[in-house]
């Protein structure tokens, strides 16, 4: 069986009670989806111009993903659909204190950003279609450029320092710089510090494009990081450790070869804690018992990994010393579960709630002496039984192959999808239509 194949129709029929609510919104929105992700700035404004859906969450792709289930006005007219990008760029800037600086002090303290406005304040703030911002069918090219000069336009009046990060796929970043689009944007790249944040999750190819069912080649993502540093704009990809059919071993094993393969292109890395979305493969897994997301002390261990390659004085990075954020920790739509609140990891309630404090303290601070304060308490706690535990049944699990667990884990979820009835997702209010 093609697993890939197999996966992506399983996606599919996941996903298929999302594609159909398109219509539930009648007229398109006014404002941006927003969520907020802690990082050195306190926390910074994730926007999320809803158009169209990602196309890869339309194929199927990308297991753990929920990203595009948001509402969609998809019964307007195409025309007033992207038009509204503007109008919720519009807002974006008119809501900018509320929005950005309520969150975050506006210093901009280690960061190595242009600062064309002397003296002004600077701010942190990344901006996405459903799934890319250079994806034509969620933000054509007229529109996004229109973006972007809004957004120039009031640093500019404002005299606010932007550091505006865009979600992009790589391919879509191939396109772009193709038809010489990144090229025509000129200026802009240094006075907004554009960068670019791309989805990757893993080096292997055979967790990448099976286990996550990306369908991205390794030439792809090189080809986009390499276009990302020859126009300035800094290429950020996310790592995502474990998933359905992989033990907690090869969770670590996996995101540390990804990681070290990302700082050999000199890429930053964004690394995601995971969580529980519904409509997904791991989702179904999880409640038919099949899947767990990784433990505490197996994030830990990731991020040991993080920061011991991170402290470096190198020119390109954006952040003072390192070039890393941590996400996961908060999310649009809000996860079930995520690693902190899992009532069925190794680690105790208590051992959970340090690490989350730790890890807020860190993606906030970027201070390694205090995370590891923090986690030492973890250390100690006799919850540690069970982890050890738990790491002597996934050896077992490991004596066969992978892709015989996957094929087992695929057979799972087709059994299981006639009685699957997911909650309806919440958005955060301040969040949709207006
Ligand atoms: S991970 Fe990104 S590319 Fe994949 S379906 Fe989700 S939004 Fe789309
Ligand atoms: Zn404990």
């Amino acid at each position: 069986m093609n697993l890939s194949l197999r996966s992506r129709e399983l996606m599919k029929e996941l996903r298929k009670v999302t594609y159909a609510r398109d219509d539930i919104l009648d007229r398109p929105l006014d404002r941006p989806y927003v969520f907020y992700a802690p990082n050195l700035c306190g926390s910074y404004a994730i926007f999320i111009f809803g158009s169209y859906r990602c196309d890869k969450y339309l194929r199927g792709l990308c297991t753990p993903c929920h990203y595009s289930g948001l509402l969609h006005p998809a019964s307007a007219p195409r025309s007033e659909v992207f038009a509204s990008i503007l109008d919720q760029t519009d807002y974006l800037l008119a809501h900018f204190d509320e929005l950005v600086f309520a969150h975050q002090d506006g210093r901009g303290a280690g960061y190595r950003l242009n600062r064309p406005h002397e003296g002004g304040r600077f701010a942190d703030l990344q901006i996405a279609g459903e799934g890319s911002f250079l994806r034509d069918g969620e933000v054509p090219p007229e529109i996004r450029r229109e973006v972007l000069r809004r957004l120039v336009e009031f640093s500019r009046r404002e005299r606010i320092n932007l550091h505006v990060g865009l979600e992009v796929k790589a391919e879509d970043v191939v396109h772009a710089e193709a038809r010489g689009e990144l090229e025509s944007w000129g200026r802009w790249v240094e006075e907004l510090n554009l960068t670019l944040i791309m989805g990757f999750e893993s080096i292997d190819p055979f967790v990448r494009n099976v286990i996550f069912n990306k369908d991205l080649s390794l030439e792809s993502i090189e080809r986009a990081i390499s276009i990302g540093h020859a126009r300035g704009m800094r290429p950020t990809c996310f790592v995502y450790p474990g998933n359905h059919g992989m033990t907690d071993a090869e969770a670590v094993a996996d995101a540390v070869a990804s990681v070290r393969w990302l700082r050999s292109r000199d890429a930053g890395i964004y690394m995601m804690l995971p969580n529980l979305q519904p409509h997904t493969i791991p989702h179904v897994l999880y409640h038919a018992g099949a899947y767990n997301l990784i433990d505490v002390r197996t994030a830990v261990g990731i991020l040991d990994e993080l920061l011991a390659g991170s402290q470096g004085e190198s020119p390109v990075h954006y952040h003072a010393g390192d070039d890393w954020n941590i996400g996961g920790v908060t999310s649009e739509p809000d996860p079930e579960i995520n690693v902190f609140t899992n009532e069925r990891a190794a680690s105790c309630a208590a051992c959970r709630g340090a690490f989350r404090a730790a890890v807020w303290h860190l993606a906030q601070r970027h201070d390694v002496v205090g995370y590891r304060e923090r986690v030492s308490a973890i250390e100690a706690c006799a919850c540690r039984e069970r982890h050890v535990e738990s790491a002597r049944s996934d050896e077992r699990r490991s004596a066969r192959p992978i892709a015989e667990r996957v094929e087992e884990d695929l057979e799972r979820v087709a059994a299981e999808i006639p009685g699957y009835r997911p909650g309806r997702t919440v958005l955060k209010s301040g969040a949709g239509a207006g």
